[in-house]
């Protein structure tokens, strides 16, 4: 498999067509143009040396190997290795699901004693991780502006070994001067993890900007269809073992079925991102002339705070944005948010269908404050747009009339 793969990737193929081709050994699955899934706990052994050579391989950190279905199975292999082809990585490391993924990575490099920097408008329940168990664990964690830039260098103690960032902030859409943060790092031996959800592989590889570790919850856009869980952490050849070596402990692991869909997903990723951000585009310029609306939150909009540096840094950008409402009553908005016909009212995101959720970005703040009013997140999904903004439309139809 791997074999097929490095041809691919040494062909100089544009993505769209490693996209379909990453992961795939047709001739080694007798002609079959998809993976097979391994529904497999026990890998059995032919002999003993073949046992003890799979105990090395774990020894040495090579993890080339395949000893028991928690540790991955070829399945899972040419997920990580599509995945990590595109992101530009040395290999990755599949979790149960993105908070998985987050949670591997964090502990692998942080111990008692150790400090972590962590962005302010990170992803709220790796905020909690943070919060309520490395804490337990003796880690001091120290919540960072997203828009500190190289001015991270001066929040960096003795004992700073992780700075942890997630760009476009969630909730609130800051873009982090990712490159700025990484170079401070790179000089002080610092690991970088940053999450890359909200752009996907496809919109920005964050070890090209020098990160250490990028996760993507396969949960919302590699899996695209709201149907999974999962997580993947791309790592540099350095982070690589401990990262694999602390999910393995630890016991995260992806499903098979999961991890085959998730590779499916991925097929069509880059024609997905180009109609989210299509659509997302359209809609947030049109709730910019909204009356109802006082900002929206969105770094591919030529006025937002963070389009330059998104610019600079991004392919593409997502289906994913927010939006700040003009002062309103909470029956206003549950007139507006509790009768749409198309956006459904969810948590999650990166599916075929369009989303809204009510966000509290103060409730999950300490470094920082939103000064705004009531906010919604929207996710742009994959119908027409015209329905979308008709939709919206009615739903602040209901909001004024409401007042
Ligand atoms: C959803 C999400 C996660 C967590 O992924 P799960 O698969 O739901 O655990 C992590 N980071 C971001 C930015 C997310 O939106």
């Amino acid at each position: 498999m791997s074999k097929v793969m490095k041809d691919v990737t040494a062909a100089g193929f544009k993505r769209d067509t490693l996209v379909g081709h990453l992961g795939r050994d047709p001739t080694g699955w007798k002609g079959a143009v998809n993976p097979p899934v391994y529904h497999t706990s026990t890998v059995i052994f032919e002999s003993l040396e073949e046992l003890l050579e799979t105990r090395r391989d774990r020894a040495s950190g090579a993890f080339v190997g395949f000893t028991y279905g928690r540790e991955g199975t070829p399945l899972t292999r040419a997920f990580e290795d599509a995945v990590t082809a595109l992101e530009g990585g040395y290999r990755a490391v599949v979790a149960s699901c993105g908070l998985g993924a987050i949670a591997a990575s964090l502990t692998a490099f942080l111990s008692a004693g150790d400090h972590l920097l962590i962005v302010d408008c990170v992803y709220g329940p790796a905020r909690q991780f943070c919060d309520d168990i490395l804490t337990r664990f003796g880690v001091e964690v120290t919540f960072y502006d997203p828009l500190i830039g190289a001015g991270i260098e001066a929040m960096i103690q003795p004992n700073t070994k992780v700075v942890y960032m997630e760009s476009p902030g969630s909730l609130t859409f800051e873009v982090s001067d990712v490159p700025a943060i990484t170079k401070v790092c790179r000089a002080r031996g610092i690991t970088t993890i940053v999450d890359n959800t909200w752009a996907s592989p496809i919109c920005f590889r964050p070890l090209a900007h020098g990160a250490d570790v990028s996760i993507n919850a396969a949960t919302k856009y590699i899996s695209g269809h709201s149907d999974l869980m999962l997580g993947i952490a791309v790592c540099t050849e350095a982070a690589f073992v401990p990262v694999k070596r602390t999910a393995s402990a630890a016991g995260y692991c992806g499903g098979p079925d999961d991890v085959y869909n998730a590779l499916r997903g991925l097929r069509t990723l880059p024609i997905r991102m180009e109609r989210h951000q299509q659509t997302a585009t359209r809609l947030a310029r049109w709730l910019k002339t909204r009356p109802e609306v006082a900002r929206v939150m969105y770094p591919a909009l030529e006025d937002d705070p963070g389009h330059a540096l998104w610019k600079r840094d991004f392919d593409g950008a997502s289906g994913l944005f927010g939006i700040e409402l003009k002062p309103c009553s909470e029956p206003q908005l549950a007139a507006m948010l509790d009768h749409l016909d198309i956006f459904r009212l969810g948590y999650s995101w990166g599916g075929y269908e369009s989303l809204v959720v009510p966000t509290y970005p103060n409730t999950l703040r300490s470094a920082t404050t939103y000064g705004g009013g009531p906010s919604i997140r929207v996710h742009a999904g994959l119908e027409d747009c015209d329905d979308l903004i008709a939709d919206l439309e009615r739903g602040f139809a209901r909001l004024a009339a409401a007042a």
